[in-house]
């Protein structure tokens, strides 16, 4: 089966990074989100973003226009009923992507492959709330996603070889690399990753060093291009604990218990760049930290 088509599901940051590099790769692409300020939102990110790839000489202002123009915003889901391919990619939290693939499931062509963009939670279970878990699979995108040349792709227990074969074929035609990971809570990059980033935290909570000299000591120290903190914002510290209580939950072991640091920021609302405040805080030209 070859994709024509595809949806995204959520216009967050993710989903207008994956709507961008697949528009640009020419498909068309159906753009939900149950808030159509956040499609408008996403559709000024892309065109910004766009122009920035212009501007370096990455793309042409045709290719900009043509991609733009392959764009179609849908405030319903059942603008989603021709298309080849759905990705997921709105909150992390299961009931939400459930509740998404139960009402999407009766409006799409019956060979459609769906997809999920989760960072941790379970591809086979997700896919067993579907009407068809052997074309449901795991695609989980980096951020930024223009910018990223990864996407790791998750079979779930009852994903098919053809619904991996062509999950494959179409990001290898957005020139992004594949990895495979299995299907174990936060898979490869994740489960790597935000242990660190919550380790950070507890370092930050212990008081061994303030925000700024833990990231200055990982950027300099490590030569990671982020301080852990500074990613965090980036990531959003709502999505890091929902990745570590993935962990925390799904392998039922102590050493992933989330910060209650990281907790009460999620609790204050302070959840990293997208609402100006985090580990920084965003509003002034530059970055402060804020502890
Ligand atoms: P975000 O908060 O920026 O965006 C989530 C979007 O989902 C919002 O626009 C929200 O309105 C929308 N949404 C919520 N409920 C919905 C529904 N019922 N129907 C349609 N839209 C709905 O979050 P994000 O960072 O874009 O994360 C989205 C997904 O991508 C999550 O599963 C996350 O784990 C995953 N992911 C995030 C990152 C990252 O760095 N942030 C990286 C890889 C994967």
């Amino acid at each position: 089966m070859a994709i024509k088509s595809v949806g995204v599901i959520g216009a967050g940051q993710m989903g207008n990074g994956i709507t961008h590099v697949i528009a640009l790769a020419g498909y068309d692409v159906h753009l939900n989100d149950i808030s159509e300020e956040r499609i408008e939102a996403a559709l000024a990110t892309i065109n910004g973003n766009m122009s920035r790839q212009v501007g370096s000489g990455k793309i042409t202002e045709k290719d900009k226009k043509a991609a733009l123009g392959r764009i179609m915003p849908t405030a319903k889901l059942d603008g989603l009923g021709s298309v080849d391919l759905i990705i997921e990619s709105a909150t992390e939290k299961e009931d939400v992507k459930r509740q998404i693939f139960e009402d999407l499931c009766p409006l799409i062509k019956e060979d459609a492959i769906l997809a999920s963009n989760t960072s941790s939670i379970s591809i086979t279970r997700l896919a067993a709330s579907t009407d068809r878990p052997e074309r449901f699979i795991g695609l989980h995108f980096m951020n930024p996603v223009p910018l990223m040349e990864l996407v790791e792709v998750i079979r779930g227990i009852a994903t098919d070889e053809e619904t991996y074969k062509t999950s494959k074929a179409f990001i290898d035609t957005l020139d992004k690399t594949v990895t495979v990971a299995e299907d174990f809570p936060a898979f490869i990059v994740n489960r790597i990753l935000l242990p660190m980033i919550n380790e950070a935290v507890y370092v930050l909570y212990e008081g061994v060093g303030s925000v700024e000299a833990i990231d200055t000591a990982m950027r300099l120290g490590a030569h990671h291009p982020m301080g852990p903190l500074e990613l965090a914002d980036f990531i959003g510290l709502d999505t890091c604990l929902s990745v570590m209580q993935v962990l925390y939950e799904g392998l039922a072991d102590t050493k992933y218990r989330p910060c209650p640091l990281l907790v009460k920021y999620v609790e204050a609302g302070w959840l990293g760049r997208k609402t100006s405040r985090g580990f920084y805080d965003y509003s002034g030209e530059k970055p402060v930290p804020t502890r």
